[in-house]
């Protein structure tokens, strides 16, 4: 059997952690068994669902590179073939129409809420009537048949056996009487159709679950196995809520995560191998399995995340954080040129390991984004103003010209020198220096720098900061 699983959001709200981590789990189990990654977007609510949170919706899943296989499917899209299953149940005696009328509903109810449990909100009254008795004008819903005795047993991957007596569940609506489908009755057909093996997803759904079971079964088809995942806590251990940093992923990413960190942060959120902290995409495909999702929530740790994106950014890959702050750049209408995109590759190691997040490295990064002569801070400029600091510039400049090789250890040995001969603190020369170099106050050690620099960047810039 080849594993199908399918992340099944409702565009009624923004990709939240919650959803983020259930379809990257979805993704994960679906990769590790060498079977597909679908998605279906559940926009049956037509008055909730809006465009925005779908892009939104794809935006987030394209950002963490969460690919699905094949194109997305909308279940608005398939409500004719739900209804050609609604009215087929009724044929085979598995489903009938119910012409209850409001009040009548309301009256079940009423009796069901004041026998103190154990009875059902609807009393079957149209179960086993027949069509002939069916009052004029009323337009009628369609329910299934739910067993009457017994219990229903989900063996779920996640949370164990999990029981249910049947009295406590009812002939639910799976056709309204308008005709159109319910969410119980689109989820089981389209997961049918789509050969969804495994149904991943928050523990909110559980209850769903004994519902849609006996739907499948009435249909003839095979149950899907379950996993739901305990839902995410805040670090308080309360319901997470956007207090606790429940954003859409997209702030995230405003935020300056690197998706690689995100999606692993999302990972370790209830899934553990080991003590392991940092899994790549390859080894979580290699790991991944549903035995190790813990039962209990897990919480999220705003401190935590930030600290493993500053450990991605340390050991990201140079050129791919290079080509996103080129991006960036390219954004902020930052013309660069190709001396200085080799000088950005080769200087990213420092910048990153100084960065927590993207918006730091870009800012960073400035330094070799532009070509002399640069621009500089306020601060910059205050440390340049006395003409000793000047002289500095010009005298160092001059040793600088006649350095045989332009590496850091040998560019700090010629500083260091020089400050001892003219009996100045490093500091003394160092600061000036960075801010002719730099622009700024602060950056990567201004050794470093200059090397990466190079020799006719940097004295260009020595030159335009001591006149
Ligand atoms: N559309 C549902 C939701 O967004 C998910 C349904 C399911 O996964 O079965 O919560």
């Amino acid at each position: 059997m080849s594993v199908v699983t399918r992340f099944a959001p409702s565009p009624t709200g923004f990709l939240h952690i919650g959803g983020a981590r259930t379809a990257l789990f979805n993704y994960l189990f679906a990769k590790h068994h060498g079977g597909q990654f679908l998605l279906r977007v559940e926009d049956t609510d037509r008055k909730r669902s809006t465009e925005e949170a779908m892009q939104a919706i794809l935006h987030g899943m394209n950002w963490l590179e969460l690919n699905w296989d094949g194109a997305e499917t909308y279940q608005s899209q398939n409500a004719d073939r739900h209804r050609e299953v609604a009215e087929q149940l009724v044929a085979d005696g598995n489903a009938y129409k119910c012409y209850c009328t409001p009040e009548e509903l309301a009256e079940m109810r009423e009796i069901a809420k004041n026998s103190g449990g154990g009875t059902r909100m609807y009393d079957g009254r149209w179960r086993d009537r027949d069509a002939s008795e069916a009052p004029a004008g009323i337009d009628p819903v369609i329910r299934i048949k739910m067993p009457l005795e017994g219990e229903t047993t989900i063996a779920d991957l996640v949370q164990g056996d999990v029981t249910k007596a049947n009295d406590t569940l009812d002939d639910f609506i799976i056709l309204r009487s308008d005709g159109t489908p319910t969410y119980m009755l689109a989820v089981v057909v389209d997961d049918h159709d789509m050969g969804v093996t495994h149904a991943i997803r928050g523990d909110d759904h559980l209850n769903n679950a004994f519902r849609q079971l006996h739907l499948f079964k009435a249909c003839g088809w095979d149950v899907p196995e379950f996993a739901h995942i305990p839902l995410i806590h805040g670090s308080d251990g309360a319901k997470l809520s956007k207090r606790h940093g429940a954003l859409g992923v997209e702030a995230y990413e405003e935020m300056g995560i690197l998706p690689e960190a995100m999606c692993n942060y999302l990972l370790r959120l209830g899934w553990s191998h080991g003590d392991d902290e940092t899994i790549s995409r390859e080894q979580a495909i290699e790991w991944f399995n549903l035995d190790a999702v813990g039962r209990s929530p897990a919480r999220f740790d705003m401190d935590k995340l930030l600290n493993l994106n500053a450990q991605y950014l340390k050991t990201a890959d140079a050129d791919t954080l290079a080509a996103r702050v080129l991006a960036d750049a390219n954004a902020a209408g930052i013309t660069v040129s190709p001396e200085a995109e080799t000088r950005l590759v080769a200087g990213m190691p420092g910048l990153a390991s100084r960065a927590k997040n993207t918006h730091e490295l870009f800012e960073l990064s400035h330094l070799y984004l532009v070509d002399a002569p640069i621009e500089m801070t306020e601060k910059a400029r205050d440390s340049l103003t006395d003409a000793e600091a000047r002289q500095t510039l010009k005298e160092l400049a001059e040793l600088l010209k006649k350095a045989t090789s332009w590496g850091e250890a040998e560019l700090d040995g010629i500083a260091r020198e020089y400050a001892e001969t003219r009996e100045l603190k490093l500091g003394k020369v160092a600061q000036p220096l960075r801010a002719a170099l730099t622009g700024s106050s602060v950056s990567p050690s201004i050794f470093e720098v200059m090397a990466v620099l190079g020799r006719d960047e940097t004295l260009a810039r020595l030159e335009f900061a001591a006149n």
